[in-house]
């Protein structure tokens, strides 16, 4: 449904980064143990992890690593996941999804620690606000800190009244705050290219500008085609997020894709960027579609709000932004936008991550527009199950993740119809 372009698109983490290191294109006939689809932070992670236990990998990108939602994002990596906990123990009652939160909490701690041990920089900060815009939202973020300490034992958290807001964030719009301890923010694309380098030191090979045309199982393992080049693996990860389509329609028909876009201003004067958020922590709101912003280390305002359910991005990105961001900060009213870009999400039907197996075929996606961490969570999943340790996948297993209904015509209308409803409860 979506072509992917040769190169990056215009990201505020693209036109800064320098120059992006660019990998070869497959022009071979190979082989490989892991045979990873997708160069996002699903099929990096799961590489990482794998090249680093002496698998041999292979990584197909049909783009450049990042070229999607990993190289897109809001740079949140905010423990959780994008459905809450509630699906989740329902599904899986309280002790499976407890089993499934800790190793949220691990990633957290090993997105803290990766760029350190591997040596590189992806400007990481501590520290999340989830703020609320209704006053009866208020309640919803006490729950939250309790249901965290008394059930899953996380302590990171804590409320912030009104009355303190000002020490956190520069913004009239909000009655209430947690502070999230645990939670960060970070470049994405340095992150991305990091995690790449890190990969090739440990042995693992990655293709850039090489779709994967097809793929087929065999006696051996599977093969999958491109333009110029073929790749057998023993095992097959297909980690393609909103983009999968036509290679595995199975997987497709459980995701809808969503548009979201964001903006970057310009560099703002320094002493007016650190007053926007004066202990250095970014922030989202608890609205059904929420905001959520940062500073960046060069002192611009990192700005995303507004979704499609039609997949579509406005064509003026930073036009369509700008209310809600002049909304939270009429302080910045008229500021200068350098950047405007737009991506998209892969959303399920019930925003639960679809992580699992199939034989020797794993697959990861569906993180429904929550992805820095689970990705993470996900890739150790699926690679300690490569390894032989299914316990963390099985977890996955239990949750259940249908089609979208009415085929590939209407489950983007009639889930449009659906949320809006749910936009309205975001203002009454
Ligand atoms: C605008 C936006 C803001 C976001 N903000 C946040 C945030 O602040 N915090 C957060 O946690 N999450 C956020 N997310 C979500 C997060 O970015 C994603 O969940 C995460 O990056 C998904 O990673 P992925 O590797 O699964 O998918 P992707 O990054 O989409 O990567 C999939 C890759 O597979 C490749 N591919 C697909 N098909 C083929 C093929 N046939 N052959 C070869 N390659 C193929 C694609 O080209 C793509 O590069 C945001 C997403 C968007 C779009």
């Amino acid at each position: 449904m979506f072509k992917q372009s040769a190169q990056h698109i215009g990201t505020y983490y693209a036109g800064t980064y320098g120059p992006i290191p660019l990998r070869p294109r497959l022009e071979e006939h190979t082989d490989c143990d892991v045979l990873i689809i997708g160069g996002g932070f699903s099929g990096l992670h799961t590489g990482l992890r794998l090249a680093l236990a002496g698998k041999k990998v292979v990584i197909l990108e049909a783009s450049r690593l990042a070229w999607a939602a990993s190289g897109r994002n809001g740079g949140q990596a905010l423990p959780g996941w994008s459905c809450d906990m509630p699906p989740l123990e329902k599904a899986l009652g309280t002790e499976r999804a407890r089993q499934l939160w800790d190793s949220m909490v691990w990633a957290a701690e090993e997105m803290r620690e990766l760029p350190e041990r591997h040596r590189f920089d992806i400007d990481y900060r501590t520290g999340a606000l989830y703020t609320a815009v209704l006053p009866r939202r208020v309640r919803l973020l006490q729950e939250n800190l309790e249901e965290a300490s008394e059930k899953y034992g996380y302590q990171q958290l804590s409320f912030i009244p009104k009355q303190d807001l000002p020490e956190w964030i520069a913004s009239p719009r909000y009655q209430a705050a947690l502070h999230d301890s645990g939670a960060a923010h970070l470049n994405p694309l340095k992150l991305a290219q990091g995690l790449a380098g890190a990969i090739e030191a440990a042995g693992g090979r990655l293709f850039e500008q090489s779709k994967v045309l097809d793929y087929r199982e065999t006696d051996a393992g599977f093969v999958a085609r491109t333009e110029h080049g073929e790749v057998r693996g023993a095992v097959l990860v297909l980690a393609c997020n909103a983009y999968i389509d036509r290679l595995d329609p199975a997987l497709s028909k459980r995701l809808l894709p969503v548009g979201s876009y964001q903006v970057a201003t310009a560099p703002l004067d320094p002493e007016l960027a650190r007053s926007l958020f004066p202990r250095g922590t970014c922030a989202i709101d608890n609205q059904f579609v929420p905001d959520y912003f940062r500073v960046t280390p060069d002192n611009r305002l990192l700005f995303g709000g507004g979704c499609t359910y039609l997949g579509g991005i406005p064509a003026d990105v930073p036009a369509a932004t700008r209310p809600y961001l002049e909304r939270v900060f009429p302080q910045l009213r008229g500021v200068q936008i350098d950047y405007g870009w737009g991506g998209h999400i892969d959303c399920t039907m019930h925003r639960t991550p679809d992580v699992g197996r199939q034989g020797q075929r794993y697959w990861l996606q569906g993180f429904s527009g929550h992805g820095i961490l689970p990705t993470l969570a996900a890739a150790r999943a699926v690679s300690d199950a490569i390894l032989g340790d299914e316990q963390l996948l099985g977890l996955y297993q239990g949750l259940s993740n249908p089609g979208f209904p009415g085929g590939d015509l209407l489950r983007a209308p009639i889930e449009a119809v659906g949320k809006a409803w749910y936009r309205l409860r975001d203002v009454v």
